[in-house]
Order: structure tokens, then sequence, then C-alpha cells
């Protein structure tokens, strides 16, 4: 369902109106997680006036320790859809668990699959029956093909309003948090009609690699991108050393705006 081989035109799909796919270079920002109101505001206005048009925020986190920040849950939930009252921005949130895809997908314009969660295939045919676009994170341990088997149970339920992303992958290289494996997006561009994006992000785990690593997906041709923001990193409950502030983001937005993304 998933194969390029019986559609042979890339797809475009839409989230809450706003197209992601050949062409587009789609900007999706937004905070890591959803800590406050405020913060959640604060970091959506960022986003919006750096030229994001989809707003991410983790209300269910998946973390390695158990001890870590877990999410506000529902309390998350109605944050963002708070902020999308006043912003306008749809949301790509978190699910990491079938039993709440329901209550997610009441609140979300696009429903995030992990890449822990990756195969979790309760969870993917869970989220394919939601009626909601689907973002699809690559297993850190994953390979394409397994990806794109993942995609293929998320489309078995008869949804193929699916947007892989490529985030990075586990190799012996210590630099970076993981590895952004920057061909996956042309490969599976091939492999798929789906759109892919890369979270520049979660791969590097790092402020400073966040714009180099978005050139670079700009330069093979990804139909978008997936960013932490923070009004605040230092004081981020979850991953700040990657989440770009004002001045970052900017310059930023004006790479994205300014390099002509491949068709
Ligand atoms: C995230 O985007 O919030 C996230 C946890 O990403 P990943 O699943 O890629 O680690």
């Amino acid at each position: 369902l998933v194969s390029r081989e019986n559609h042979p035109d890339r797809s475009v799909v839409r989230v809450g109106g706003v197209p992601i796919g050949p062409g587009t270079m789609t900007l999706i920002a937004g905070p890591c997680a959803v800590e406050t109101p405020e913060q959640t505001l604060a970091a959506a206005q960022m986003a919006q006036a750096a030229g994001a048009t989809l707003l991410r925020g983790g209300a269910f986190k998946p973390r390695t320790s158990p001890y870590a920040f877990q999410g506000l849950g529902e309390k998350g939930l109605r944050i963002l859809a708070e902020v999308r009252k006043e912003t306008g921005m749809p949301i790509v949130t978190e699910v990491v668990d079938a039993h709440d895809v329901e209550l997610v997908s009441s609140y979300a314009d696009m429903l995030q699959v992990g890449t822990r969660n990756m195969q979790n295939f309760a969870l993917l045919q869970a989220v394919g029956g939601a009626g909601k676009p689907v973002m699809l994170k690559r297993g850190f341990n994953a390979t394409i093909e397994e990806w794109l088997m993942a995609a293929e149970y998320v489309a078995q339920r008869g949804n193929l309003d699916i947007v892989l992303c490529e985030r990075g992958i586990r190799t012996f290289e210590k630099a970076t948090r993981n590895t952004l494996d920057i061909s996956a997006v042309p490969v599976a561009q091939r492999l798929s009609h789906l759109p892919v994006i890369i979270d520049p992000s979660h791969s590097g785990g790092r402020r400073d690699l966040v714009l180099p690593l978005t050139r670079a997906a700009i330069a093979v041709g990804a139909d978008g991108v997936i960013i932490d923001v923070h009004p605040h990193p230092e004081q981020a409950l979850c991953d700040g050393p990657q989440a770009l502030v004002n001045g970052d983001l900017r310059e930023l937005a004006k790479t994205v705006r300014d390099l002509p993304p491949l068709v």
C-alpha cells in the first residue's frame, strides 16, 4: 500500500489543511514537551513567527529513564488545544499506547508514533484506524524496509495519510545522540509514495547541529523538518540542549525559505 510500485506519484498529506509532500518544505516546530500553558504558547508564537505552520509538542513523553519527566498527559493535550485556538496552528503530538489513541485523537490534528514504538504493531493498527494523519518516526534500530513495513500496518487499516520521519539511527558514533541517516530520505522516497521529513533535533541532540542538518535535509529533497523550540531551553524539562531559541530559529526559518526544495 505504501510502495511506489502501484502508486508512482508521490503523495501529499494534509494536516489541518497544511500540505506535506513533493514541493513543500513544511516547518513543524514547538516544544519537545508541553510543560505549562505559558511555555507552550511562547514556543508556538516563536515557531509561528519564524514561519512554522504546524505545532509539535509532547503530552505523553516516552523517556529512556522512568525517573525523567513523562509529560502532562491529558492536561498537556488541553494546553495544546488552547494554543491551537490562540494561534490557529494544527497540532502534532505523540501517542505511546494503543489505549490512548482515542483520547489523543480527540485533540490532535496529527498522531505521532515515536522511534521507540515504530514496531508496536497494536499501536500502529490503532492509529491506522483513528482517522487522523500519522507521523511515523523511524525506529533508531530499524532498517528502511522495517520502517516501510511499519507504515504498511497503518495503511492496512485504511489510512494512507502517513508521513515518514527520519530521526537518526544508532551507530558506533558517540558525538551525536543518533546518526542522521540522510540517505534514508531519497531511498524512502524512491521506494514509497509517502512524504519523508527529518527531525534534526532528536537525531543530533545538539542545538548547533539543527541548522546544518536542516540544510542537508533540504539538499536531499526532504518534504519538511520537525524542530524543537523552547522560550527558555535552560529550564526545559525535556531535551533542552537541542531546543532552538528565537535567534537560531529565525536563521533556520530563513534557510528553509531561501533554499528552494527539490521536487
Ligand atoms: C519526540 O519527537 O518528541 C520524540 C521523543 O522523538 P523520537 O521518538 O524520535 O525520539
